[in-house]
């Protein structure tokens, strides 16, 4: 299973399009997307892939 570049966790295969950074194109898992989402919901930048991998959340 490839591996998400946000947490190193398990990156599903079945991931979509739709399951990516609003930074960049890039797929991420969707704990991640939803906690992009929820900082976004917030107020607050998503996290920079330059900052990858983060602590799992
Ligand atoms: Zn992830």
């Amino acid at each position: 299973m490839p591996t998400c570049p946000r947490c190193t966790g398990p990156l599903p295969n079945t991931l979509t399009r739709s399951r990516t950074t609003t930074a960049r194109n890039l797929p991420i898992c969707p704990p991640c997307a939803s906690h992009e989402a929820a900082r976004d919901v917030a107020g607050h930048a998503p996290i920079p892939p330059n900052e990858w991998p983060i602590p799992h959340h």
